[in-house]
């Protein structure tokens, strides 16, 4: 049996304070065991280094949000959100000092980011309240309590939170019944007015629904109908809803999602003509299908799959379509040159690919030279012949890394005087390379002093 010592209750003395925290530990559980087995030991310990340095500065400390709700789950996740009750940002600067890291502060909304030496990053903020001087706008924060902290926040499975001071550390902190959604699968938010305040919230629903395959609560599916119903996603920002949207599509299965974001009508927040069809969904498949493939061949790895996600998405749409929906969404620059240049070359190209006979190895490379890796998956997805897939994994895999062995300088020691003339002729030995008929630098060379006697 626990023996308790010690009164963790400051507005409660004696008894009273005793009986209150054997209540307390008996509904909350403590998870130091849990901690210890599911966590690299380096986490473990700088979790226990900063509920100490917590003790010393006076103040409370918590690791909350997902980070708890994944340990519960037994995934792993080490993004690590601590949340102090009084100066985040002096604990922060702190705890840089202890650890020789490197501390970015936002004064204005009491957060700060903590960068270890090894790369590793903390994110530390001050409990605050949030409150909305209209839906849909960015919060005004106050200093506050955790327990006011964990009220603002999207779900009840993210809130819960775990004490680090070093007298209670690993107690679970669970005040709107995080604990008991977790088990029954359920995402809930914690009041009425959740989805009008925040409307990426929607978005987040589909997301960790998807993720973990929970269900939504009765009361959480009708506010967010009712959410929709009244079009304030049409006032939210082109970032947060874009940031939302590439968090779905960067999950394991957007597919999904975006069949899940048709089902609730929220698709035509981003464009009126988006909607779920059948040729929609094995186009989709056929994106899964691209990119598994392309994962297997361990190319490109900052090949961004959500822009083939978004894509497929708008495929069909026309092209004044695309660009509003781009704008609709304040997609960045360059992220929208690769949308709408896959949007509209993919239907001609893949034309162009499909002539019989098949273009030879250089005219499929000088077709798709310049494409990005992301609208060439979406070919991909897009052609079902077999030839023309064949091109685009040629292309991918190699063809757009060939280059000739020969460079300006050897054509300089083959005795060519330098001119326009070196761009024609490495291009026509790219070109011969590409078509296998020449198969080294000796082959070029030979090709080379052929063309310098024409
Ligand atoms: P993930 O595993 O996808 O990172 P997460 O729950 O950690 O999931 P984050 O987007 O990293 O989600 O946010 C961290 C925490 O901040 C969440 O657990 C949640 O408590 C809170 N949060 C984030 N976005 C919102 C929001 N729009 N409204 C309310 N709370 C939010
Ligand atoms: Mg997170």
């Amino acid at each position: 049996m626990a023996v308790i010592t010690t009164h963790s209750t400051a507005d409660l003395d004696g008894v009273a304070s005793t009986v209150a925290a054997v209540k307390r530990r008996s509904r909350s559980p403590n998870l130091i065991g849990t901690l210890k087995h599911r966590l690299p030991a380096p986490i473990t310990r700088l979790l226990h280094e900063a509920g100490e340095l917590a003790d010393r500065m006076d103040l409370s400390a918590y690791v909350v949000g997902g980070f708890v709700r994944d340990l519960l789950l037994d995934l792993r996740n080490l993004d690590l959100d601590i949340v102090i009750e009084g100066d985040g940002i002096a604990f922060a600067r702190a705890l840089g000092r202890d650890r020789k890291a490197r501390v970015k502060t936002h004064e204005r909304f009491g957060t700060a980011v903590v960068i270890f030496p090894d790369g590793f990053k903390l994110d530390v903020a001050m409990a605050r309240t949030e409150s909305y001087e209209y839906p849909t706008a960015l919060p005004t924060v106050e200093p506050s309590s955790i327990k006011q902290d964990l009220y603002r926040r999207d779900f009840t499975i993210n809130t819960m939170a775990v004490r680090l001071n070093a007298r209670n550390f690993g107690e679970l902190i669970d005040f709107y019944g995080g604990r008991r959604d977790l088990k029954e699968k359920t995402l809930r938010v914690l009041h009425s007015l959740s989805f009008m305040d925040d409307p990426t919230r929607i978005f987040r629903a589909i997301r960790f629904e998807q993720r973990f395959g929970f269900h939504l609560s009765k009361e959480t599916l009708a506010l967010i109908k009712s959410a929709v119903k009244t079009d304030l996603l049409h006032r939210l920002s082109g970032h947060r809803l874009l940031a939302e949207l590439i968090a779905l599509l960067c999950e394991e299965e957007p597919r999904k999602a975006i069949i899940r974001m048709a089902e609730l009508d929220v698709l035509r927040f981003i464009h009126p003509k988006l909607a779920s069809s059948t040729r929609l969904q094995s186009l989709l498949r056929r994106v899964e299908d691209a990119l598994e493939w392309y994962m297997l061949m361990d190319l490109n790895p900052n090949m961004d799959s959500w822009v083939v996600y978004m894509m497929a998405l708008m495929h069909g749409l026309t092209d004044q379509a695309v660009a509003d929906a781009l704008a609709r969404l304040s997609v960045p620059a360059r992220d929208a040159k690769k949308i709408k240049v896959g949007q509209s070359t993919a239907p001609r190209l893949v034309q162009r690919l499909a002539r019989r006979p098949p273009p030879r190895p250089s005219e499929t490379y000088h077709l798709l030279a310049g494409l990005c890796d992301e609208a060439l998956l979406l070919l991909l997805a897009t052609t079902k012949s077999d030839s023309v897939k064949r091109q685009l994994s040629a292309y991918l895999t190699t063809y757009q890394h060939f280059k000739p062995s020969l460079d300006g300088g050897d054509l300089r020691a083959i005795g060519l005087k330098p001119g326009p003339i070196y761009r024609k002729i490495l291009a026509h030995l790219l070109d011969a390379r590409l078509n296998g008929e020449v198969h080294s630098e000796s082959e070029e060379r030979t090709l080379v002093k052929r063309m310098a006697k024409q």
